[in-house]
């Protein structure tokens, strides 16, 4: 059948075409249909070009600066400067090529680490499955919050509203239903069609794959709604401006070096050397590959610590965070439910035996009861179970696991305990509507033994009270009297031990369009959920690192306040949600700055908390999992979806994911965001030194032998302090290898106790601009002066060499001091970064061979140096290790103080 025809058609004719049944495929078949018909995948959609980013590396104008350089070098035969130019050039290409290809790959890895599943019949159950392993005649079902997986002629469908935007713009959901609708219809009108990579707002459905990967709607539409934007962060953005800029100097100061150079009357190929040497020694080429591999370093760290980053520029923005607006349920607590006490009018009995066991009793007052002597407890018991989308698999040992949301599963297994039967197949279910968030309330209607339809109901205890006109008794249509007071007192004692409290009803009857009204009081489900293992300490870490943490619960304010105490959430003051109705946006903002928890709030509010946050300066994390927390999770600056019980919707409008729903685990990334920051700005100080401090030596040199302080040398030619190749050798090869050592710095405790740097503050602080003036000075310096000691007596080639070499020393010790921006260089173990460690050894391992080693003498035109010149070397280095010591104690901390 053509792909138009497919909403045409009833639903057994689809089942017919594609060869399957409401029951779905077999796996056997369903494995040849995926060799048929290929992976559900859209191709091109996020793949990296290896070309592409290869290409990429040459687009920066610190390479062109280097290009240019190259071709001066061509033009006035310095051939071995040119080699060694376009060595650099093709290194720092490959280096830049094999750091960010890997970071890309990464980034998809951890794409797929939280790509979406698929729920599909296969083999007569319901089965989650990957959902690129779809295939034509799959069924599958579709709850809110999903991202439908692949296009769906729909079969079943309850309440079911697809939000189409992706496709058609259209921004407010449509309903769907499944059936057959004219063929000429447009795509929009197909009303029994889900899209791939439209969403389910609200409902439940059920639907027969028609079309998989390339062949689905949005496979055909060209590029544009697909594939992932590639965004730099915004220090990534910075850095390219400030690169831009060093490069322009640079430029402009080689060519006024090549003006002054003419007129002394130095000759041109010796000014050319002059020029060229200045500029490549001044060029940062290493910051880029710095801020990629410090960036997925993060990244990986982060993941280990099971913050699966998203999108990029959050890793930057994690640092800063002051504000995280969290969810309780399942964030701050286990979202592990046990039902521990159930009230009715008839009394309250407490449940023993904890989690998913299906052993446990009913007591009373201490004594065990037969649940099946009490009817209003058999019927809450029976609503809590009914009204419930869960569902509970029984292992070889008795023990329970429960599928779905646990809030519905403790409500499974308590029944369980009660001594409901696992089925109930004399009760069918004729009409039903799931639990939402906006509703708070199940809903489910069934054919009574008696033939008549009962409509059990189960849900937040205002809402539901609230349609209750009297209290169950059975035998009595019109009920016994209820006592609304004393019911709400109860569920209110239940809150403030804070346990969830769900209510339980039923009504005579089938489910309408409104909501159920005039209904019979059942009971209380009380449940505990307790807070989470190590998320205290969490908090009163962020309390210490000055970010604020508020607590947004759709739950009662008592249970929410009873929560919040236990894990150290300052509890003085407790919003509702009908309070916030009452203020307006001024007053709310006032009272976001002293109140953390925020009680029975809708996912609008939650939206609003979030951006009047973001308005007040605040820089916001906020977490979700429903699918009605998404224009929350996307107005924040930091959107975190929950990994676990997050819906597919809440994910894609996130910057991150929690593979463990876990509280602390956002601190964890905050911890990473900080130190990330803190180890991109010492690289930059590093470079920033080294730069300076070749660029002062060049010129200090090229001045003192214009003034005759320094002599010309018996060669006669111009005593250049560094040939353009050494100078590259040092700036390129030997701090490259450090500076990217400094990513992988581990972070430093005193950077978690102290306040969150302003988003837009300087990546160098006065301080530690200061530092790399005066460190790149010193070095300078010691260059100077040795390269001066030594061409008193020595050829030309031996003072560079030397001149060099002290570089290469006391940049190595330098680099130790960048270890901290604060601590004194001994503080840190030598080992605690292996990297940086194995990193300098190398550096001047190699640096030792190059000058030993023919043609690497010869290519950059150096001698060995003899004992006395390294004892020289060796005295003065350290003095950069005390200029920078000394600085970092009298300028004490560089941020936030
Ligand atoms: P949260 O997850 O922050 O506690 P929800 O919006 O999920 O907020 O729940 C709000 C209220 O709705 C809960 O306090 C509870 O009374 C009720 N509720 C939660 N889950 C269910 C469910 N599956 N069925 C019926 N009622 C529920
Ligand atoms: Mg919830």
């Amino acid at each position: 059948m053509p792909d138009q025809a497919w909403h045409a058609a009833t639903g057994e004719t689809v089942l017919g075409e594609l060869g399957t049944t409401r029951e779905g495929l077999s796996s056997e078949e369903a494995a040849r249909r995926l060799e048929r018909y290929g992976p559900n995948t859209l191709k091109g959609a996020d793949a990296v070009s290896p070309l592409g980013i290869f290409l990429h590396q040459f687009t920066s104008p610190l390479i062109y600066v280097l290009v240019v350089a190259f071709l001066v070098t061509v033009a006035i035969e310095h051939y071995a400067d040119a080699t060694v130019i376009a060595l650099v050039l093709i290194i720092n290409a490959v280096i830049g090529f094999v750091q960010e290809y890997r970071a890309e790959n990464a980034m998809a890895a951890l794409a797929d680490l939280v790509s979406p599943d698929a729920r599909v019949r296969r083999d007569g159950r319901v089965q989650s499955i990957d959902s690129n392993r779809l295939v034509p005649g799959d069924v599958v079902t579709l709850e809110s919050g999903d991202v439908v997986p692949t296009d769906l002629r729909l079969l079943e469908t309850t309440d079911l509203r697809i939000d189409t935007a992706v496709l058609t713009g259209e921004s407010v959901p449509v309903s769907r239903s499944p059936e057959p609708v004219n063929a000429d219809s447009p795509v929009v009108d197909r009303s029994n069609m889900a899209h791939m990579g439209t969403a389910v707002a609200t409902g439940r459905a059920v639907g027969v794959v028609v079309a998989t990967g390339e062949d689905t709607r949005i496979g055909t539409i060209a590029g544009e709604v697909r594939g992932t934007e590639r965004t730099a962060t915004p220090l990534q953005t910075r850095m390219r401006v400030f690169g831009n800029r060093i490069s322009v100097a640079v430029l402009a100061v080689a060519v006024g070096l090549l003006g002054v150079g003419l007129q002394q009357g130095i000759p041109l190929v010796e000014v050319f050397l002059l020029a060229v040497a200045t500029a490549v020694a001044a060029i940062p080429e290493g910051l880029p590959v710095v801020m990629t591999v410090a960036l997925a370093v993060s990244v990986r760290r982060m993941a280990g610590r099971n913050a699966v980053i998203r999108r990029l520029p959050a890793v930057e923005t994690l640092g800063s965070c002051s504000v995280i607006v969290s969810d309780k349920t399942g964030t701050i607590t286990e979202n592990r439910m046990t039902v521990e006490h159930l009230w009715t009018p008839e009394g309250t009995v407490t449940v023993t035996g904890a989690g998913d066991a299906a052993s446990g009793e009913f007591r009373r007052d201490g004594e065990a009861i037969v649940p099946g002597e009490y009817p209003a407890l058999c019927e809450a018991l029976r609503a809590g179970t009914l009204a419930n989308e869960a569902s509970l698999e029984t292992a070889a040992d008795g023990t329970l696991t429960g599928i779905g949301d646990p809030t519905e599963t403790a409500l499974l297994v308590a029944g369980r305990k009660g001594g409901l039967p696992a089925a109930d197949d004399d009760r069918p279910r004729v009409g039903h509507r799931p639990f939402e968030s906006d509703r708070r309330y199940a809903a489910s209607a069934h054919a009574a033994p008696d033939g008549d339809a009962v409509t059990y109901v189960k849900g937040a205890p205002e809402r539901v009270v609230g349609m209750c006109e009297s209290a169950y008794a059975p035998g009595s249509a019109a009920g016994a009297p209820f006592d609304t007071e004393a019911a709400l007192e109860a569920a209110e004692a239940f809150a403030d031990d804070g346990l969830r409290v769900i209510a339980m009803a039923r009504g005579e009857g089938d489910l309408t369009d409104r909501d159920p009204a005039g209904l019979s009081f059942l009971g209380f489900a009380g449940m505990l959920d307790p807070p989470r293992q190590g998320v205290p300490e969490a908090i009163e870490s962020c309390r210490s690192a000055g970010i604020r943490v508020s607590m947004v619960t759709g739950d009662h304010a008592s249970t929410a306040r009873a929560i919040a105490a236990a894990v150290g959430i300052d509890v003085d003051r407790v919003l509702t949600g009908a309070e916030v109705a009452e203020l307006d946006d001024d007053e709310l903002t006032e009272r976001l700055h002293d109140t953390a928890v925020f009680a029975r709030i809708a996912p609008t509010q939650k939206h609003r908390i979030v951006t009047l946050l973001k308005d007040d300066g605040e820089v916001v994390a906020v977490t979700g999992d429903g699918v009605n927390d998404a224009p929350a999770l996307k107005a924040a600056h930091i959107g975190a979806a929950m990994g676990i019980t997050g819906t597919d919707v809440a994910k894609e409008a996130s910057e991150m994911v929690l593979t463990d729903d876990n509280f602390a685990t956002i601190y964890a990334a905050v911890e990473e965001g900080r130190t990330v920051f803190s180890n991109i700005r010492k690289a930059t100080m590093f470079l920033l030194s080294t730069g300076v401090a070749l660029v002062a030596a060049i010129l200090a040199t090229f001045l003192l032998v214009v003034w005759g302080v320094i002599p010309r040398g018996t060669a006669g030619a111009f005593p250049l302090l560094l040939l353009p190749a050494q100078a590259l050798w040092l700036n390129v090869v030997n701090n490259g290898i450090q500076d990217v050592a400094l990513a992988f710095e581990p972070g430093e405790t005193e950077q978690f106790h102290r306040p969150p740097h302003p988003p837009d503050e300087g990546l160098l602080s006065r301080p530690l601009l200061e530092r790399t003036f005066l460190v790149g000075g010193t070095l300078a310096g010691l260059a100077v002066a040795v390269f001066r000691v030594e061409i008193a007596d020595s050829a030309l080639a031996y003072a560079q060499t030397a001149a060099l070499t002290t570089m290469v020393v006391s940049m190595a010790l330098f680099l130790g001091t960048c270890r901290s921006e604060t601590r004194w260089v001994l503080g840190k173990h030598p080992l605690s970064n292996p990297v940086l460690f194995v990193g300098t050894l190398a550096a001047l391992v190699v640096h030792v061979g190059v000058l030993h080693f023919g043609p690497t003498q010869a290519l950059l035109n150096l001698e060995p140096i003899a004992l006395e010149t390294w004892l020289r070397i060796l005295l003065v280095a350290p003095s950069v290790l005390v200029v920078a010591e000394l600085h970092k104690r009298i300028r004490g901390r560089p941020v936030g103080e």
